[in-house]
């Protein structure tokens, strides 16, 4: 990774535990954290479990996210939650646009670029995913479709606010499936993802985005993924679920992400997740 931009390794909880669960193990990756980390953690947990994870975390660096967001404000969406009710539960951030979102759920680029939209009209920060099935790697349209997911995601949002999202490709074969992307295959998506964020919002802008891989990412690939000089982070799901199985994932991820950060670590000092400043931590470079 470039060491102008900080780190960022999450932990996507999906459909699992219950709330008491969701705390106990926030509490205990809490406690684990290396108290020098000077990289972003954040954890994403099922909706349920997002108050007592932020009681859990309280005092902490650690961030708290949704793995979704409603596009609307409030009213007659049975099952939705609004981006302020997020805000309320002690969320920084908001995951959207999961390939899981995307498939099973039937979201389009459409409806992910009003939950984009709609999370940082509130204030919320999104980790925006984007990534191709195998089929569609397998048929030489990766470039395509990511290209097509960036544009669609970001359609009509400002620099200022697009600065405020963090970008995760997932290859969507490597989610769940145990298969990682080779450090070189990452790191090529990545590259174009950077280009194409150059493409939208200027050279500026693609530098400092962060860009997270995800998929599979364990203790034992992810210093090599963090090696690549695109890749910012991971967003990691099934080694997320057992606090020191994610520990050793954050801590491994370090080692590539050592020099140059005491800078930016004072410049986006004070991280504390509910009085969040979104420059300070998105957009750092861009100030
Ligand atoms: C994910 O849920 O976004 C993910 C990458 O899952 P896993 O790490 O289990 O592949």
């Amino acid at each position: 990774m470039d060491p102008n931009r900080k780190p960022l390794i999450a932990g996507n909880w999906k459909m699992h535990m219950t709330a008491r669960e969701a705390a106990d193990l926030a509490a205990a990756i809490n406690k684990g954290l290396d108290p020098d980390l000077k990289h972003d953690v954040l954890l994403a947990p099922s909706f349920t479990g997002l108050h007592a994870v932020r009681a859990a975390l309280s005092g902490s660096k650690i961030f708290l996210s949704s793995q979704d967001v409603a596009w609307e404000e409030k009213g007659a969406f049975t099952g939705a939650v609004a981006p302020s009710q997020l805000l309320d539960a002690g969320c920084s951030h908001a995951i959207i646009g999961h390939s899981e979102r995307r498939k099973i759920f039937l979201e389009t680029d459409e409806v992910i670029n009003k939950k984009v939209k709609a999370a940082l009209k509130a204030g919320l920060l999104p980790v925006l995913c984007i990534g191709e099935t195998l089929e569609e790697r397998e048929s030489q349209k990766t470039y395509r479709v990511l290209e097509t997911q960036l544009t669609g995601a970001y359609a009509g949002i400002p620099a200022a606010d697009a600065a405020k999202c963090v970008i995760a490709y997932e290859p969507v074969w490597a989610i769940g499936t145990g298969k990682t992307a080779t450090p070189e295959q990452a790191q090529d998506a990545h590259t174009f993802v950077r280009k194409q964020m150059e493409r939208l919002y200027g050279r500026d802008f693609a530098a400092a985005v962060r860009i997270l891989y995800g998929g599979s990412v364990k203790a034992d690939n992810v210093d090599e993924l963090m090696a690549q000089p695109d890749i910012d982070g991971a967003l990691v799901g099934g080694e997320s679920l057992k606090a020191d199985k994610f520990l050793r994932v954050i801590h491994s991820a370090c080692q590539h992400a050592g020099h140059g950060l005491a800078r930016i670590a004072r410049r986006s000092s004070a991280l504390a997740p509910r009085a969040y400043d979104a420059r300070s931590s998105e957009a750092v470079l861009l100030s």
